[in-house]
């Protein structure tokens, strides 16, 4: 057995970001900047008023309240006919340009429209510069907006469109294909004979990719049986970025995966047997000329999940262009005993985490655990990663991985 490291270690040594793309901002969100972008226009690019209201000069207000001519209005997207004089002031409206000769605004809750309409009482005494927004506040020209690495969020396309980009430079999504393997495999609607099973692994992981933003490519299910393998992996190496197929890589008579992998990867190849439970077998390698990586996780759907989270997803984060390519790891109570025996391996238990009164993160175990036990795990939301030994009790402090940092505990 190997340690859990070194596997990863083995993964990740030879994996690069993805050749940037340049992508539309909608596609680009959640990808991860391949350049660094900065300003060219101010925003805001001239002076405008923060507030409806009137558009003065701060110096007619210095005695308290006045009286002032209305020489205009000026609406949001307007430029101001003539400039504002001494004892006059403009209707102004909120983001419209101030006209020149005005330095301020009085809100239009702080004056009183006369009945001729033809002046405005301003009640306050207003300072310069107030409820006026100055050109380069939010953005200066040659600030930074998205550092290269960086993964685009909601508000960065809103700070990249106020320059007016309608594209970034990014990592594209690594497409990632999805293969299973098994004689016994059925898929959806199909007749279940007695012995058969559905197929869960492929729709599992399908999902599990979207939900980390990758690209799924279904490369549906190939029997056991070299031929078959073989042609689907390579369809995968051929399409794809890179490739996860399940079942097949543990000690069975027909589990010919490991094998096929290692021809299709020629040279760059291993098949492992990690220090873990569950999520033992593992295979991997990279297939030229691309150097594609390729997954051989364990067919039992929990081991396919575990080892998707421990291998899986930090590669594809690699090639994404990611920097972090974990999930957080945080210290949390256990809310029950996780015993176990010494068996050199590290223990990965589905746990469910919650917020309590003392303010910190506890965790229970799912109902049961097992590595073909699917449903009694599909509410975990975090891995308790219990070290080799005989195992922890309630009240102590356990490494927790979490898996779903949006769900409401
Ligand atoms: P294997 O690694 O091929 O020996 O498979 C281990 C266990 O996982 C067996 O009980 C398989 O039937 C089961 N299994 C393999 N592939 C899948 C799959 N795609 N969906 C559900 N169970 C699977
Ligand atoms: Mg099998």
């Amino acid at each position: 057995m190997i340690e859990v490291g070194e596997a990863r270690e083995f993964v990740l040594e030879t994996l690069h970001a993805l050749a940037p793309v340049e992508l539309t901002l909608a596609e680009a969100l959640g990808c991860v900047a391949a350049e660094r972008v900065v300003a060219s226009e101010p925003v805001p690019g001239f002076p405008n008023s923060s507030m409806d209201g009137y558009a003065l000069r701060a110096q007619d207000t210095s005695a308290g309240s006045v009286r002032l001519r209305v020489t205009g209005t000026v609406l949001a997207g307007q430029v101001a006919h003539g400039s504002v004089h001494s004892g006059e002031a403009m209707r102004i409206m909120t983001g419209a340009a101030i006209p020149d000769g005005a330095d301020a605004v009085c809100m239009i809750e702080e004056t009183t429209v006369d009945p001729d309409a033809v002046t405005v009482q301003i009640h306050p005494v207003i300072s310069p510069g107030q409820f006026v927004r100055h050109p380069g506040d939010d953005v200066a020209v040659g600030q930074t907006l998205l550092e290269s690495g960086r993964e685009v969020s909601g508000l960065q396309i809103g700070v990249l469109a106020s320059q007016g980009l309608a594209s970034v430079t990014v990592h594209p999504r690594p497409r990632v294909g999805v293969l299973s393997t098994g004689d016994e495999l059925v898929g959806p609607g199909d007749e279940l004979a007695y012995g058969q099973i559905r197929d869960v692994n492929r729709p599992m992981l399908l999902a599990l990719l979207r939900q980390s933003g990758f690209t799924p490519v279904d490369l549906g299910i190939a029997r056991d049986n070299e031929g078959e393998i073989i042609q689907h992996l390579q369809r995968g190496v051929d399409e794809c970025d890179a490739v996860v197929a399940t079942g097949g890589v543990s000690v069975g008579d027909v589990d010919f995966v490991k094998t096929m992998l290692a021809q299709v990867c020629s040279g760059r190849a291993r098949w492992m047997q990690v220090a873990m439970r569950p999520g033992k077998p593992f295979a991997f390698g990279t297939a030229d000329p691309r150097g594609v990586p390729i997954f051989g996780l364990p067919g039992n759907p929990v081991s396919t999940r575990v080892s998707f989270e421990m291998f899986v997803r930090p590669a594809l984060r690699r090639l994404a262009g990611h920097q972090v390519l974990e999930r957080p790891i945080v210290n949390m109570v256990l809310d029950c005993d996780m015993t176990r025996r010494r068996d050199g391996k590290l223990h990965l238990v589905h746990v469910i985490v919650h917020t309590s009164d003392d303010g910190r993160h506890h965790v229970v175990s799912a109902s049961r655990q097992g590595s073909h036990l699917l449903s009694a795990v599909a509410d975990a939301n975090a891995l308790a990663l219990i070290p080799d030994g005989e195992g922890l009790r309630t009240g102590d402090l356990a490494r927790v991985m979490i898996l779903h940092s949006d769900s409401s505990y």
